[in-house]
């Protein structure tokens, strides 16, 4: 079962800028319509209450009450990768009930509600086994043109969209977890899998759509790593492609999500060497297209809020991605992408991100600095605001991500005078606010600690 280091990287260089100076105009000052969070809930984590593999109704509830007061207003679920089956033991039950239960307070507080949903994979837990942590890796593909495979698979994403009908909208996610690697199998039958659903759909829930999320679409391919990072994103721009030339042929409620990976993700402009040569994706034509045969677009770009437990050096630390977030969203607003998914793995570690991330989707034009000194304000004490922001400062200019960017890719720094030694001295000596403003989900002394620790471990900086 792959589940190698992609999950990341996306739309190089879209560039569709809009022609009129009076639409770019409307546009500075219309926010995100879709801003949503994705959450990742299939990782392990220490302290357990901070990875949403194990929390309770409650803590979602806490999650989404921060959420909506950062002004996001849409959240999305999946089935993790072990839990890909009909459900068997208690805790599935259990989970399936706690996100019927996100879905109608996501309604009641007037928020929508996604779910992504998956085709080749199931589980290979044995069956009085729970399914868990992800690493644990016990999944297999089926090639779908093998007799009985696709009715097999397709059952368990049939499942998923009957139990949360009421969703407001779905995704078919191509792979990782997924696709099929045979060599017959290839972007048409991962359609087969859409088309089914949308059709499905169209008769639970008329008003919702369905995205075909061209994610890892390069496995649905024979040796997808042949050529290295370099030919999965290449592969992801001409599978992209074949699944909107065949939208054509699928029920009016097909959307397309794209992962942007040669956008904004550093492996994928390194792997191009350098943002320069990265290829533009999508094109002014390619969204063209889709406008005419009005297909709504959606943008999942993955990794730059959080990333996950595949990176090490990153996992359960603190991430500060401002600047990064803003040069995104502002490449999708001008490309004309109104509708856009992020993604949390360990929320309650990255509320500095989230509370940027929703600032920018209403202001992509915001700045950085006055975010961060707004996010200071809700967690330090009055006294210590400056205190914290300079650490915050500090944190972004040395954020893994821009470790990870070619050096055409990274942004300016913000100015900030702090090191490593200093920022980590300065953390620790930083009082917490008593008075809050925001419903957090975690205590600002707590986050605040994390974040301390957090410095200490960020060797590259
Ligand atoms: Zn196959």
């Amino acid at each position: 079962m792959r589940r190698r280091d992609f999950c990341t990287t996306a739309i190089g260089g879209i560039l569709t800028m809009s022609s009129t100076s009076e639409l770019l105009a409307r546009r500075a000052f219309s926010p995100f319509a879709i801003r949503g969070v994705y959450f990742h809930d299939g990782f392990a984590a220490e302290p357990k209450s901070s990875a949403p593999l194990y929390w309770d109704f409650e803590a979602w509830k806490r999650e989404i009450d921060w959420l909506k007061a950062c002004g996001i207003n849409t959240i999305e679920f999946a089935t993790m990768l072990e839990f890909n089956r009909l459900p068997r033991t208690e805790l599935e039950h259990k989970k399936i009930k706690d996100k019927l239960r996100i879905l109608e307070y996501a309604h009641k507080k007037d928020m929508k509600f996604g779910y992504l949903l998956t085709n080749t994979v199931l589980s290979t837990v044995p069956d009085n086994e729970e399914p868990g942590n992800q690493l644990g890796n016990r999944a297999k593909n089926l090639c779908p043109q093998e007799p009985g495979n696709f009715e097999k698979t397709i059952a368990v994403p049939k499942f998923y969209m009957e139990t949360f009908r009421e969703a407001d909208f779905f995704e078919e996610f191509a792979a990782d977890w997924g696709g099929c690697e045979c060599g017959r199998c290839g972007v048409p039958q991962f359609m087969q899998y859409v088309q089914v659903l949308a059709e499905r759909l169209a008769e639970l829930n008329p008003k919702a759509t369905l995205y075909a999320d061209t994610w890892c679409i390069s496995f649905w391919g024979k040796e997808p790593m042949a050529q290295g990072w370099k030919g999965v994103f290449d592969h992801e721009i001409s599978g992209t492609r074949e699944v909107i030339q065949s939208l054509a042929k699928m029920p009016p409620n097909v959307g397309l999500a794209l992962p942007c990976h040669h956008l904004y993700r550093p492996l994928a402009l390194k792997e191009y060497g350098g943002k320069a040569k990265t290829p533009l994706f999508p094109t002014r034509d390619d969204l063209q297209t889709l406008r005419q045969a009005k297909r709504p677009v959606l943008a999942w770009p993955h990794f730059v809020m959080d990333d996950d437990a595949y990176r090490p050096a990153v996992w359960g630390l603190v991430h500060s991605e401002v600047r990064y977030i803003q040069d995104l969203l502002r490449t999708l607003q001008r490309a004309g992408i109104d509708r856009v998914v992020g993604n949390l793995y360990l929320p309650l570690l990255q509320i500095s991100n989230t509370f940027a991330y929703g600032r920018l989707l209403w202001n992509p034009d915001e700045k950085p600095e006055q975010i961060l000194r707004e996010f200071a304000k809700l967690i330090a004490h009055k006294e210590d605001v400056d205190r914290l922001t300079d650490v915050l400062l500090w944190l972004e200019n040395h954020s893994y991500w821009q470790e990870q960017m070619p050096e055409d890719g990274r942004l300016p720094l913000l100015p900030s005078t702090l090191d490593r030694k200093s920022a980590s001295a300065q953390a620790r000596q930083i009082r917490a606010n008593e008075h809050l403003a925001l419903p957090l989900p975690i205590k600002p002394k707590a986050w605040l600690q994390e974040l301390g620790k957090s410095i200490e471990k960020m060797h590259w900086a």
